[in-house]
């Protein structure tokens, strides 16, 4: 079998299957039960209610390739994208749960198994981490499983450490919680990067592939840990990471799925050096927005719409640097429909709405992206010190309607920082100023600060709803 994508995700839940789990399809990006959360961040998801008894299934182990978003919220591996080898904005998560059924030892010799069995992967290559506390799982991974001491790393909460591990997983400060098992790939001495837990841990060469999470306890309260009278089990790996590996690549953006729309991206916008870094962004960017807009999302000013803004502008402005001339974003949508069409048959279906919200969203943006980068450039050039000002991203922000992270990209790029406290200060005293304003009844447009003109002229959502609209009607 050759390991492409679609036959390493096939494989897994035929796998489980055999291990009487039910095969559960992928639940929306937008969490049907959790008003709190931005978007689908894992598999767990759409289990929750499940995990917490307060929904019944007809089976105790299940398992998914579940679609997943994490930009934005507690997840948010945006700023990670382009940086990274390992993170995505939208991935798949493949999971296997079991709800008060199997506990650490199947959970741990399930993992092992497909792994170095049905995957077959090197024993010697992989790593694994427990709690520093969970002796019971230590035992299983050494003297059940057979993992060297050696390659058994103990792992604490780690409060406060940028990068570090933290191994205890917990729903919120109340409710299931539990240690964790995490398997990592060594991808070897060449790339940089230590094991986990070392200061290193964050470079490219040792790969968090696979995180087992035990839920053994009801945290009260007043922080007391009930044991929780039937433990579960819940379980991520990211395909694209165990793509990487059997697909004898080490970084997710060379995988199947992505060398297409890396081509296609690069055929788009002019660009000539496919190991450009802006070119994995509006390809990883490419996933999100389609997938985003799959389930319902609409690029808005607030909330989850805004996400996807920031996430569209971010790729224009990408690709705007590898040389794109107009709209070009929304033409990769074909390229995505051919590389993920099969497994999300919605994307094909859905393929003329995507590219208008996104044509129409990029249009927009491209009027002011190219004076705010001019305005921009000015900037950089004559920046003292490492910080950029917080009235120039506010400016920014509120003219030419490039989202902080934006130009936080920016930024970053020449190894500068953004005054976050100082865009925070403008931004109020322009609520403010627009509170007062509104006190008035009569409006003369005259009178409008350059903020409120342009919230008038700007980014107009109403034109991307009725687009949308008048396509779901057809
Ligand atoms: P990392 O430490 O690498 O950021 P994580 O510990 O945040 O990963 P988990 O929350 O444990 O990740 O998610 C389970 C699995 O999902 C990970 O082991 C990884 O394989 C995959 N995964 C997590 N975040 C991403 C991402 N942004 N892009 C691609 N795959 C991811
Ligand atoms: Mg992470
Ligand atoms: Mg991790
Ligand atoms: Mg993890």
């Amino acid at each position: 079998m050759t390991m492409t994508s679609a036959n390493i995700r096939r494989a897994f839940l035929d796998f489980f299957a055999s291990k009487q789990h039910q095969i559960v399809p992928s639940s929306s990006l937008i969490p049907g039960n959790d008003a709190t959360l931005l978007f689908t961040n894992a598999g767990m998801v759409q289990f929750k209610d499940v995990f917490l008894g307060q929904d019944q299934r007809n089976y105790t182990r299940a398992v998914s390739s579940q679609r997943c978003v994490r930009a934005g919220g507690k997840h948010n591996d945006l700023e990670n994208v382009g940086y990274t080898a390992r993170h995505h904005t939208f991935f798949e998560m493949l999971g296997n749960f079991s709800f008060g059924d199997y506990f650490k030892r199947e959970a741990i010799q399930y993992a092992w198994q497909f792994l170095t069995e049905e995957m077959q992967l090197p024993k010697h290559k992989l790593l694994v981490t427990v709690y520093e506390s969970d002796d019971e799982a230590y035992a299983i991974w050494l003297n059940e499983i057979g993992v060297p001491a050696e390659r058994i790393v103990r792992i604490g909460d780690n409060k406060g450490a940028a990068y570090a591990s933290d191994n205890f997983w917990s729903m919120g400060d109340t409710g299931p919680c539990g240690p964790c098992s995490e398997i990592f790939y060594d991808h070897g001495e060449h790339i940089w990067g230590g094991p986990p837990g070392s200061a290193e841990e964050d470079g490219d060469r040792f790969i968090e592939i696979w995180n087992i999470v035990f839920m053994q306890f009801n945290r009260q309260a007043d922080g007391r840990m009930d044991p929780l009278p039937k433990p579960s089990v819940d379980t991520g790996m990211g395909l694209e990471r165990i793509a990487a590996i059997l697909q004898n690549v080490h970084s997710n953006y060379e995988i199947d799925m992505f060398v297409g729309l890396i081509n296609a991206a690069a055929k788009i916008t002019g660009a000539t050096d496919l190991s450009d870094k802006s070119l994995r962004v509006v390809a990883d960017h490419i996933r999100s927005c389609a997938f985003l807009i799959i389930d319902g999302v609409q690029p808005s000013n607030e909330g989850r719409g805004y996400v996807l803004r920031r996430i569209v502008r971010r790729a224009v402005r990408h690709g705007n640097k590898l040389g794109a001339k107009g709209a070009f974003f929304y033409q990769l949508v074909a390229e995505l429909v051919k590389q993920m069409g099969e497994a999300y048959p919605e994307l094909a279906q859905k393929q003329a709405v995507i590219e208008k919200v996104l044509k129409l969203e990029e249009e927009q943006f491209g009027k002011t992206l190219e004076r705010g980068l001019v305005i921009l450039e000015q900037a950089l050039q004559q920046v003292e010190g490492t910080v950029l000002p917080g009235e120039l991203v506010f400016k920014l922000y509120d003219t030419y309607g490039f989202p902080v992270d934006l130009t936080n990209d920016v930024a970053r790029e020449r190894n500068l920082t953004i005054d976050q406290a100082g865009f925070d200060a403008a931004m109020a005293e322009q609520r403010k100023r627009a509170q007062q304003a509104s006190n008035f009844s009569a409006d003369y447009n005259t009178n409008l600060t350059t903020a409120q003109q342009s919230k008038f002229t700007g980014y107009s959502e109403e034109t991307n709803q009725a687009v949308v609209l008048e396509l779901i009607k057809e």
